[in-house]
């Protein structure tokens, strides 16, 4: 599900002014597929260029969120976490013990969201549905 995004490109698409930092930051989101935190993104890009500080980090991802280059999510641990906007929708499965993320996409699900909208007197336009789980083969 997660092919690569070019936030660059998108970038340049939405008529962002793209300075280095911000192509580092960019190019860090567009590979990530862990749903990061602004603290790995900065990690991630700070190895690249140790001159990218955290209030540019959280300054960038704001700009691209604003944009609609990226999609923030609350995974429940109080910490906003990023990925690039996907092409296609997906929904998202949270491990509570480890953070993990895993993506899925269940037509029956997405049916049944629409139906149940319909049945409010809505049509849906859109959103999100997050399992929280627990591994079942977990030892202890
Ligand atoms: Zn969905
Ligand atoms: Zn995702």
């Amino acid at each position: 599900m997660h092919r690569k995004i070019d936030v660059e490109a998108l970038c340049a698409e939405k008529g962002l002014r793209i300075t280095d930092q911000r192509k580092v930051i960019a190019r860090v989101i567009s590979e990530s597929e862990d749903h990061p935190d602004v603290e790995k993104v900065h990690a991630r890009a700070a190895s690249i260029d140790p001159g990218i500080s955290i209030a540019t980090v959280y300054r960038t991802v704001r700009l691209f969120e604003e944009a609609g280059i990226l999609e923030r999510h609350d995974f429940g641990d109080g910490r906003a976490r990023y990925e690039a906007a996907p092409e296609a929708h997906h929904d998202h499965l949270i491990d509570v013990e480890t953070g993990r993320v895993i993506e899925f996409v269940d037509p029956e699900l997405e049916l049944l969201q629409r139906q149940i909208a319909e049945k409010l007197g809505f049509r849906l336009v859109d959103h999100r549905m997050e399992l929280y789980g627990v591994a079942l083969d977990r030892k202890g």
